[in-house]
C-alpha cells in the first residue's frame, strides 16, 4: 500500500518562501505543495504555472520542486511522465543552491520503482537520499527520505527498522513545524502496526489522524487513511466496519478524480463482498477497479485486485481463470516479498489446485502457505521485540533530551544570572572608581586652594616674598629649640622712601620696593629667609649664621640695592637702604626681642646718616662680639 507513501513531496519550506517571495514562482509552488495533501488536480495545475513562470525567469531550485511535485504526483498515475519529470529535475541539480534537492530527486525516483514494486532497487534509491539529506543538513528532505525508507522497510518485513525511520521522520517534521507531514509520518507508523499485526494499535492511530484530516479538509489524505482503516477491519474481520470505510474512500476519491484511491477501494469493497458470500457482486467491482488501475502503474495495486479475483472466481467454480488471477499476484507479491499476501495468495491456490485434483502442486503451496505464516509470526514477534526496543530508545532519548533541555536551561539561567552579577560587580567598581576620583579631585581642589588661601595669607601681594607673620612663624621655633641655633637678623628699611613716592609717585615707588625685594633675594639661599616687615622694610633671617657672615651679608645687600639700576623709573637718583643687625640669644630670645634690637640697630644706622649697617646685640654676648670693619660696625 504505498497510496499514503507517494503523498510525500518535496513542499515548500517556510524559511525559503520566506528569502524568495520575490519570485513570482514561489507562491504557486508553495500552493501545489500544499495542495498536493486536499486537492491533487489543483496541485498539478499549479506547479505546471510555476513552471510556466520559470521559463522566462528560469530558477534552479524552483524549477527542481516543481518538477518533484509533478512526478510525485504521476508517480501513481503515470510512470513514463513521472520518468520524464524526475529526468529534468536531475539535469537541473548542478545549478540548484539546496543541495538536500538531489534528496527529493533521489527519494521520486524511488517511489517510481517502489510503485512497479521494485523495491530493491526503491530501497537503495531512498539509502542515497537519506545519505544525501544527512550531508546537506537538510532536515525536511531527510524527513522525507527517512519516510519513503521506513515505509518501504515495513512493506519489506523490517518493522523496527522501518518504525525507526518513521518516528525519526515524524519527530523531525514536528521540529520542522510542519504538522500535515508529521501526521502522513504518522499515518505510516500505523501502516506499519497493520502489517505487524497489531490491527486496534493501527486502527486507532487511523482513527486519530482522520480526525485531524477531516478538520484540515484533507480529502486525499482522507481517502488513503479511510482505504488503511477499512484494511484493518478487514483484518480483523469486521466486514461492516471495513465496508463503510472503504465506501467512504471510494466516494471522496471519485470527487478528487483520484482513480487509483478508487481502485484500492474497490478492492477492499470487493474483499467484503468476497467475505460476505457475493463473489458475483465482487467480480463486478473488481471489473470497475481493474479499468481503474489501468490508469495507475501500480504493480501491487493490480495484484492485490487479482488475489481478491482469483477467490472470487475460486468460489464461482471458475478454477481455471482463478488459477490464473491468483498465479499473477503471487508474482508480484513473491517479488515484493510482502509476506500477509503471499501467505493468503499460497492459501487461496492451494484450495483452487486440490479443487482441480491438482494435489501435489495444492500441497506444495499449502506448505508454502504454512512456511510463509510460519516466517510472518516469527517475523512479527521478532519485529515486534526489535519494535519495543525502538520504541523504548525513542522514549529513552526522549526523556533523555528533556533532560538535556532542561540542563542546558538550567546551565543557561546560570550563565545570565552569573553575568548579570558580574555587570553589576563591574558597574559598582566603575562607580566605586568615578566616587573615588570625585572626591580625590574634591580632595585636592581643597588640598589647593587651602595651599593657595595659605601661601595668600603668609605672602606679601607686591613684592612675592613672605610678610611680617610668615617670617616671624618660622622663626619662633627655631628660637624655641631646647639648643637653638645662633641666629642672625637684618631689618632692612628703604632710605627717603617717602620721596621717592612724593617726586615719582605711588606706582614708582612700588616699582622701587619690588626691585629692592627682588635684589635681597637673589643673595637669600636656605636656610636664610626673607619677608617684608611692612612699608619699606625687609628682614631677612639667617639660622646657623654667626656675627661675622651676618655682617657680610648685611654689607653684600646694601651694595646689591645700591647697585640697582633705577634710571628708567627714577631718573638718575639711586636707592640705598640702611640695615639694622642682631643675633639671637643662646637661650630665651624671642622673635619680638630680636626685632626690637634689629630696629634699634636700624635706627643707629639712620641716625649715623642712612646707607649703612648697625649692630644691636644681645645684653649678654656684647662683651665678645666678633671683629667687624670699623668704618661699618659700630657695637651698641
Ligand atoms: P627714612 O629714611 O627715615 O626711612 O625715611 P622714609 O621716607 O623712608 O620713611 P617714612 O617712614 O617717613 O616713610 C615711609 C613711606 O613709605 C611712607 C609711605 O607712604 C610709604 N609707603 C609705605 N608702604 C608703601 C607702599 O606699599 N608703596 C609705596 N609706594 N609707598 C609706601
Ligand atoms: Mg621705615
Ligand atoms: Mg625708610
Amino acid at each position: 500500500m504505498t497510496v499514503a507513501g507517494t503523498a510525500r513531496a518535496a513542499e515548500s519550506r517556510p524559511a525559503e518562501t520566506e528569502s524568495k517571495t520575490a519570485h513570482p514562482a514561489q507562491s504557486y509552488i508553495d500552493r501545489a505543495a500544499a495542495a498536493v495533501r486536499s486537492s491533487p488536480e489543483d496541485s498539478v495545475r499549479d506547479a505546471e504555472a510555476a513552471l510556466k513562470i520559470l521559463v522566462g525567469q528560469p530558477n534552479a531550485d524552483l524549477e527542481i520542486r516543481a518538477r518533484l511535485l509533478l512526478c510525485d504526483h504521476l508517480s501513481e498515475r503515470d510512470k513514463a511522465a513521472a520518468e520524464a519529470e524526475v529526468a529534468k529535475a536531475r539535469a537541473l541539480l548542478p545549478q540548484a543552491t539546496r543541495r538536500g534537492l538531489e534528496a527529493g530527486v533521489l527519494d521520486c525516483e524511488g517511489t517510481i520503482l517502489e510503485t512497479a514494486s521494485e523495491n530493491a532497487r526503491a530501497r537503495e534509491k531512498y539509502e542515497q537520499a537519506v545519505a544525501v539529506a544527512t550531508r546537506a543538513h537538510d532536515d525536511e528532505m531527510l524527513a522525507a527520505a527517512l519516510f519513503a525508507r521506513g515505509y518501504l522497510l515495513g512493506l519489506q518485513g523490517q518493522y523496527a527498522m522501518g518504525l525507526a525511520d518513521l518516528k525519526r521522520g515524524q519527530a523531525l517534521y514536528e521540529d520542522l513545524n510542519l504538522p500535515d507531514h508529521a501526521l502522513t509520518a504518522m499515518n505510516g507508523i500505523a501502516i506499519l502496526y497493520n502489517r505487524m499485526g497489531d490491527f486496534s494499535q493501527a486502527g486507532h492511530m487511523y482513527d486519530q489522524a482522520l480526525k485531524v484530516q477531516r478538520d484540515a479538509g484533507m480529502y486525499r489524505e482522507q481517502s488513503v487513511t479511510l482505504h488503511n482503516l477499512g484494511r484493518v477491519h478487514e483484518n480483523l474481520r469486521e466486514w461492516d466496519a471495513s465496508q463503510a470505510a472503504f465506501q467512504e474512500s471510494y466516494e471522496i476519491s471519485r470527487q478528487l478524480n483520484y482513480p487509483r484511491g478508487e481502485a484500492y477501494a474497490l478492492r477492499g469493497l470487493a474483499a467484503v463482498k468476497n467475505a460476505k458470500g457475493d463473489p458475483q457482486g465482487a467480480l463486478q467491482t473488481l471489473e470497475q477497479a481493474m479499468a481503474l488501475q489501468r490508469q495507475t502503474p501500480d504493480a501491487r495495486l493490480n495484484a492485490q485486485i487479482q488475489l481478491a479475483r482469483g477467490v472470487a472466481l475460486h468460489r464461482l467454480r471458475q478454477l481455471p481463470a482463478s488459477l490464473e488471477a491468483l498465479q499473477s499476484a503471487l508474482d508480484v507479491f513473491r517479488q515484493a516479498d510482502s509476506l500477509s499476501e503471499l501467505r493468503a495468495t499460497y492459501g487461496e491456490l492451494a484450495a483452487v489446485l486440490s479443487d482441480m485434483g491438482n494435489w501435489r502442486e495444492g500441497y506444495a503451496h499449502l506448505v508454502n502457505a504454512q512456511e510463509t505464516s510460519e516466517r510472518m509470526f516469527r517475523n512479527q514477534v521478532d519485529q515486534r521485540f526489535a519494535t519495543l526496543k525502538v520504541e523504548f530508545d525513542t522514549a529513552a532519548k526522549e526523556k533523555e533530551n528533556a533532560l538535556l533541555l532542561r540542563e542546558n536551561t538550567a546551565n543557561q539561567l546560570a550563565l545570565a544570572q552569573g553575568q548579570r552579577a558580574r555587570n553589576l560587580q563591574r558597574a559598582v567598581i566603575f562607580l566605586t572608581v568615578i566616587l573615588a576620583l570625585l572626591l580625590a579631585t574634591l580632595a585636592w581642589h581643597q588640598w589647593r586652594s587651602t595651599r593657595r588661601m595659605r601661601t595668600l595669607a603668609m605672602t606679601d601681594e607686591l613684592t612675592g616674598v613672605p610678610n611680617r607673620r610668615a617670617v616671624l612663624s618660622r622663626l619662633a621655633p627655631l628660637l624655641q629649640q631646647p639648643n637653638p641655633p645662633s641666629c642672625a637678623m637684618l631689618i632692612i628699611d628703604i632710605d627717603h622712601f617717602k620721596s621717592i613716592n612724593d617726586q615719582h609717585g605711588h606706582a614708582e615707588g612700588d616699582e622701587a620696593l619690588k626691585s629692592v625685594a627682588r635684589e635681597l633675594c637673589e643673595d637669600v639661599h636656605e636656610p636664610a629667609f626673607i619677608g617684608r616687615l611692612g612699608g619699606e622694610e625687609f628682614v631677612v633671617v639667617i639660622p646657623g649664621a654667626d656675627f661675622d657672615r651676618a655682617n657680610r651679608l648685611a654689607e653684600r645687600f646694601r651694595e646689591g640695592v645700591m647697585s640697582i639700576d633705577t634710571r628708567r623709573w627714577l631718573n638718575d637718583r639711586r636707592i640705598t637702604v640702611s640695615i639694622g643687625v642682631t643675633m639671637s640669644k643662646p637661650t630665651g630670645d624671642t622673635p619680638s626681642t630680636m626685632l626690637q634690637r634689629a630696629d634699634a640697630a636700624l635706627y643707629d644706622a639712620k641716625r649715623a646718616g642712612r646707607n649703612c649697617v648697625k649692630v644691636q646685640l644681645p645684653a649678654t654676648e656684647s662683651e665678645t662680639p666678633a671683629p667687624l670693619k670699623p668704618a661699618q660696625v659700630e657695637f651698641a
